[in-house]
């Protein structure tokens, strides 16, 4: 079934992207479920959606609130091979949950899979594409919007997802959590860039595993790759809500930090609004984060590209751009602090007086 049309349909995924409107994507679900008590770490699945459903409820409200443009549902992981019997009830909740969310305002629903636990055993492609087909079946009964096929770390296997995801003829973006270095082979980020456009993906980028900076530089070879073979793709970023300058080529799983001591880390609002800047000055609409990116950190990409999308988004009656909301302060050096030149040049510091600044990777 195509998506509805006429007046109050709302505007589709590449209609917006063709037309150079900004994107903005959603954040962080595990790890911020997982504090909040909700996900388990380890396998890292989503039961959440039918064991809690208020808490995903609230989050994916949240990042509504906070500017998103997208809700993905929260499938991640939620495959047969790591949910058993309860994987379709877990899929079909989760988009549910997404869609009444994203009616609420003019979002879109995005369905989302990932890499399998099988690849890196078994390059079986036919049962590889067969659980992306599970999950796909689910989505296309529910009608989403538009598909995303994220955290890939293995070329082949993405372009495979690619593949599968473009037999219901909805619009495809595929990213991939590799750094500047490239996927788990040595394949570039400019020839992953190609190969998965190649296979019929309508956007690509990266998402996870690395922080703001280091994402856009692989963003930035991404788009080099693409212009040299002149394939033509809208370009995504969803990167960690925390700094991870120090990681090799695997990212943050690879830190001493991960998962449970990250919070050193964490971006501020004010990093994020720097990487939305970065971010739509490379070229890219579609803008978004992964995991620890809060909806903090969804409402600074909104207020940074409000001249551009032309409106603030909600949370934004509680904020205030550049901390302007602190001129009610009654504190005189604090509301010294309601200007952007502060905000924008403060180095924050850690509180923690023994603790190094950059880690060395476990692996
Ligand atoms: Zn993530």
């Amino acid at each position: 079934m195509a998506p509805a049309e006429g007046p109050g349909a709302k505007k589709g995924i590449l209609d917006r992207l063709d037309s150079g409107e900004v994107v903005i994507g959603d954040g962080s679900f595990l790890l911020t479920l997982e504090k909040r008590g909700f996900v388990k770490a380890g396998l890292w699945t989503p039961e959440a959606v039918v064991e809690h459903p208020n808490a995903v409820r609230q989050l994916h409200m949240e990042f509504l609130r906070a500017g998103a443009d997208v809700l993905q549902t929260f499938t991640f992981s939620a495959t047969e091979d790591n949910l058993e019997s309860k994987w379709e009830d877990v899929n079909e909740a989760a988009c549910d949950l997404a869609r009444e969310v994203a009616d609420r305002g003019d979002a879109l629903v995005a369905g989302g899979i990932c890499e399998t636990s099988l690849y890196k055993y078994h390059k079986d492609e036919a049962r590889i594409k067969n659980i992306f087909r599970l999950q796909l079946e689910v989505f296309a009964r529910k009608n989403v919007d538009f598909l995303i096929a994220e955290y890939f770390e293995h070329m082949e296997e993405a372009v495979w997802a690619v593949e599968v995801l473009k037999e219901v003829g909805k619009p495809v973006a595929a990213t991939m959590c590799i750094g500047p270095e490239g996927d788990m082979h040595g394949v570039t980020p400019g020839e992953c860039a190609v190969k998965l456009v190649q296979a019929g993906a309508n956007i690509v980028g990266v998402n996870c595993r690395f922080g703001p900076w280091t994402s856009l530089q692989t963003m930035k070879l991404m788009k080099e790759g693409l212009r040299a073979t002149g394939l033509q793709a809208h370009l995504m970023v969803q990167s960690l809500g925390f700094h991870t300058p120090d990681c090799g080529k695997g990212g943050f799983v690879d830190l001493p930090e991960y998962p449970f001591g990250l919070e050193p880390r964490v971006a501020t609002r004010w990093d994020i609004q720097k990487y939305a800047r970065e971010a739509y000055n490379l070229g890219i609409r579609y803008i978004g984060g992964c995991c620890g990116f809060e909806p903090y950190h969804i409402r600074a990409i909104a207020e940074e590209l409000a001249p551009e999308r032309g409106f603030f988004p909600p949370a934004s009656e509680k904020h205030g751009s550049w901390g302007s909301g602190l001129t009610m302060h009654t504190k005189p050096w604090i509301r010294a602090r309601a200007r952007r030149e502060y905000w924008e040049n403060l180095h924050p510091a850690s509180g923690r007086p023994f603790c190094p600044s950059l880690s060395k990777p476990d692996v």
